[in-house]
């Protein structure tokens, strides 16, 4: 009769909307040929960052660190530590002590950086940050001493020795003006009036290489360094003789990658959605670091905001109601992204963390749309992190002319550590696409701080030698 031809046309309608969602979500799947297609185009953007000839139009920097050593275990010594790169600033003093491995004591103070001083000018921001040093010397009673310093600034920087590095761009929503172009210890040190104290910078670090060598530390065959946090990076120990921006041919050297601004070039364009275009186009940096932004925290969310919003413009979500809140940029924050995929998470709770965000007319159903929606963008991520790394992996077997190569990879990041199916999706994709390696997977303990002062332990252990 009537009715049941009613209940037909509502599950008729039920699986036309599901498979309607289907379709769209394909768009954000990628086939394992697609994930090798990755791989091979990370490979040749790698070879082009570190050839002379095309450097300059090549995505990927390979920017050379001139860290060419990791720790052997004798360095010692005090040593002070900045960290800038996130939504907060530390100082550091990191003691280390020879002989035993592991023995590092670490004090450090944190000191939050203001959104307008993030975006004001070069001299409100370094003014900050020499305020922020000054005040942790005093309030280690330490004015006066000048230890050996090591600054990771977790942004990509031109180096052409290890005390120094030009900033090339700002990434991660950092925006303040007169910093692009400039040697950042200079504009530091530009900054700290005359008498009040000293610094004595040895290494200007990037995030990945303070990871690789807090990591090394403890495990000789880590020799690659990554991040999957605000951002994501990764770095690795080349042979000289390809890195053909640094004379000499002997020995390694460590390169600052600066993956995430791969797809510059077009090279991802094939896997971009409608999604990923939006994203880029509302960030601070349009067109730029378009890999970063299929990967890292600061935009995951924001992937997932757009395709519920393209869902409920569609009536596909939420009785097509478009809540006020969902429209706000940055409301998906990545926290929510992993806590709504927690296995154990029942949908009540998924329901509580939508009315958080106001999505409060929400239904069970929704709930599951919007934890699939989750799992199929943070899917996406850990297999093309997977498909960047596998093309590193593999090079650095090539390079050693290997058919098997077993090695460590030092990790850091809070979406790699805190997202509950990451980290095993990366390694998945990892171990598919690049089948000849074993790779280990270390966290790192605080990579940034202690690898700032391992490094710079190590220079001074190294100028110490060569001085005798
Ligand atoms: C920066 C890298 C950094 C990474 C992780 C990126 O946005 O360009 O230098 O290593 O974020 O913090
Ligand atoms: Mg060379």
């Amino acid at each position: 009769g009537k009715g049941s031809a009613m209940v037909t046309a509502v599950a008729y309608r039920f699986a036309a909307q599901q498979a309607e969602r289907q379709r769209i979500l394909d768009t954000l799947r990628l086939s394992r040929n697609q994930l090798l297609e990755v791989k091979e185009r990370m490979n040749e953007e790698m070879a082009r960052g570190l050839s002379k000839q095309t450097h300059e139009q090549a995505s990927i920097k390979m920017l050379p660190t001139y860290v060419r050593s990791t720790p052997d275990g004798t360095e010692h010594g005090d040593f002070l530590a900045l960290d800038l790169g996130g939504s907060s600033f530390r100082v550091l003093l990191v003691q280390v002590r020879s002989g035993t491995k592991s023995n590092v004591d670490m004090h450090h103070k944190i000191y939050s950086i203001p959104q307008e001083t993030m975006q004001g000018t070069a001299e409100e921001l370094f003014d900050h940050i020499v305020d922020c040093i000054a005040d942790f010397l005093k309030y280690r009673d330490m004015r006066g001493v000048s230890l050996p310093l090591g600054f990771t600034f977790s942004f990509p920087c031109h180096q052409s020795k290890l005390d120094q590095g030009i900033l090339l761009r700002w990434t991660k929503g950092f925006k303040a003006s007169g910093c692009e172009g400039h040697d950042v210890v200079s504009l530091l040190k530009d900054n700290i009036i005359e008498n009040e104290f000293d610094l004595n910078f040895v290494a200007v670090v990037n995030d990945t290489v303070g990871t690789m060598m807090t990591c090394s530390y403890e495990d000789p065959k880590c020799e690659v360094g990554l991040i999957v946090g605000t951002g994501t990076n990764a770095c690795y120990m080349e042979e000289m003789h390809n890195i053909e921006l640094v004379e000499g041919d002997s020995g390694l050297m460590c390169v600052n990658m600066e993956w995430g601004a791969f797809g510059e070039g077009g090279e991802l364009d094939d896997f971009c959605t409608q999604f990923d275009r939006v994203v880029d186009a509302c960030s601070s940096n349009p067109g730029k670091q378009r890999y970063e932004k299929m990967i890292s925290g600061m935009y995951l969310g924001e992937i997932v905001r757009n395709v519920l919003l393209d869902f409920t413009a569609k009536g596909l979500l939420f009785r097509g109601k478009l809540s006020e809140r969902l429209k706000t940029h940055g409301i998906f924050e990545t926290k929510f992204l992993t806590q709504i995929e927690k296995d154990r998470l029942a949908m009540r709770q998924i329901r509580s963390i939508l009315q958080h965000l106001g999505l409060t007319s929400s239904t069970c159903d929704d709930s599951v749309v919007v934890k699939e929606v989750c799992s199929v963008v943070a899917r996406r991520a850990a297999q093309l992190c997977g498909a960047g790394l596998a093309a590193v992996i593999d090079k650095i077997r090539q390079n050693r002319n290997l058919n098997q190569l077993s090695i460590t990879v030092g990790v850091d990041g809070t979406l790699y550590k805190t997202h509950p199916h990451f980290s095993s999706i990366m390694q998945e994709t990892l171990q598919d696409l690049a089948p000849q390696c074993q790779v280990t997977f270390h966290k790192s303990e605080d990579g940034s701080g202690k690898g700032a002062a391992l490094i710079t332990a190590v220079a001074c252990r190294i100028m110490t030698q060569d001085n005798n």
